[in-house]
């Protein structure tokens, strides 16, 4: 009997995987630089609180959770994202009663029970930041600030921003109201009928091209804004220029959820067809009280380390292999190949990426495998050489080929590979 990876699921397996590495590293490091400290949280929660953190409503914990109950009797379910924890743990910890804003990152695998397609996964990869307990427009501006120089700093040119507000307490409820009257008005089904009902803002984010078709005239909520959120909208606005981000207003742009406000943005890369969104975010002022917490207004982002890694792809930056080794050892004979492994050792203490042939192989499959490893440079060492106490250290991209005295190599392939 043999078995696969489940649907929807997929293995990481070099080199490529040394792509996702790279990208989700490239994705946090802006914010590291930024103050954002490391979170890791369980990768599963009690069911409730996925369903009052990210809203009952819902796609995710409508029809996209993977939930159980533990052999304790209890429900659980894996984490569909990451929002909802950071916030539990913040709230467990008491971190709203020392220095705000709280600022965390964090990286790791998610799940949802999707149909699975190209972009589109069960488990799937992202790397997220969250800034809690502050409500400061430089804020939102400076994780959207962070995210884009993220997408940029693996040389992506083609991630646009898009932005919108949400509203808040105060002109969020006659917006939904006009919105709701609206919908009610459409050809719908009996489903998103509902929805008008529970949380009308999800209607604006169907992908139904049958849904999307009847929109065209549905009020927005930039029409909506009180004086404070405009306020707040052209500070963030203002703030991304002067960073040098370039930002598409999107009136059409929602986040579902009742506690999501003001501003509301997602990374979008053209060369992904349908699953085009990289990453997404915005504030969500009421998440806190919602799950039991004090007031503790929040901004943060989740970007996709899968669909980054597809983006890469489209842009031809997969082209240059990651990761791998700089020299590649090859003895001939058993004597030759203890006299190497020191010398392998020493040569990755010294901060060397260094691998050799194992195996027994003859010269001709070893020195295949020098080629097959990427490395710049062979070590080739046989009976005379062990004689002479020198190695040959060949150049694999130019052949060359010079003797090297044994306690002289590592100090001169530093000096070539520095
Ligand atoms: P979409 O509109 O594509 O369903 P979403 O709004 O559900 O995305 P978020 O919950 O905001 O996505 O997650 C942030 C990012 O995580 C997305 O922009 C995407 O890059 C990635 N992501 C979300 N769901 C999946 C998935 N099933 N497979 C792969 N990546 C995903
Ligand atoms: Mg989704």
């Amino acid at each position: 009997m043999t078995f696969q990876a489940p649907k929807g699921t997929f293995d990481w397996m070099p080199p490529r995987s040394e792509w996702a590495l790279a990208v989700r590293d490239a994705l946090a490091a802006p914010a590291r630089r930024a103050g954002y400290g490391y979170v890791e949280t369980p990768a599963f929660e009690d069911t409730a609180l996925f369903a009052r953190g990210v809203g009952e409503s819902t796609d995710i914990v409508t029809k996209e959770m993977y939930t159980f109950t533990s052999r304790g009797g209890q429900s659980l379910t894996l984490r569909p994202e990451g929002t909802a924890s950071v916030m539990r743990a913040v709230l467990e910890h008491g971190l709203y009663g020392g220095p705000l804003p709280i600022k965390l990152w964090y990286s790791g695998s998610y799940f949802r029970y999707e149909r699975a397609q190209a972009g589109r996964y069960r488990h799937f990869s992202q790397v997220g930041a969250e800034a809690l307990g502050a409500e400061d427009p430089a804020l939102d501006a400076e994780l959207i600030v962070l995210a884009m120089d993220g997408y940029a700093s693996l040389g992506l040119s083609g991630v646009r921003l898009l932005l919108n507000s949400l509203g808040c307490k105060e002109c969020r409820p006659a917006y939904r109201a006009a919105l709701q009257d609206f919908l009610r008005g459409l050809d719908l089904d009996e489903a998103t009928r509902n929805r008008i009902e529970i949380n009308p803002l999800r209607v604006l984010d169907d992908k139904r091209p049958e849904v999307r078709a009847q929109l065209d005239g549905a009020p927005l909520v930039t029409d909506h804004l009180c004086g404070a959120c405009k306020a707040y909208h052209e500070e963030v606005r203002g703030l991304l220029t002067a960073a040098g981000v370039a930002y598409e207003d999107d009136p059409r742009l929602v986040r579902g959820l009742d506690y999501y406000t003001r501003t509301t943005f997602e990374f979008l890369h053209d060369g992904l067809g349908a699953q085009s969104a990289v990453g997404g975010g915005g504030r969500y002022d009421g998440l806190s009280e919602q799950i039991g917490g004090p007031a503790l207004p929040s901004v943060g982002w989740a970007l996709g380390v899968d669909r980054t890694v597809l983006a890469m792809e489209a842009e031809g930056l997969l082209a240059e292999r990651p990761g791998g080794v700089e020299v590649f050892a090859v003895p001939l004979g058993e004597e030759a190949r203890r006299r190497v492994f020191p010398l392998v050792s020493e040569l990755r203490r010294a901060g060397l990426a260094v691998d050799m042939a194992f195996g027994g192989r003859g010269v001709k499959g070893a020195m295949k495998a020098a080629d097959r490893s990427g490395a710049r440079y062979a070590l080739i060492l046989g009976d005379r050489d062990i004689e002479a106490g020198a190695v040959q250290v060949k150049d694999l991209t130019t052949a060359d080929q010079t003797a090297v005295p044994l306690a002289e190599v590592v100090a001169f392939l530093k000096g070539k590979l520095s």
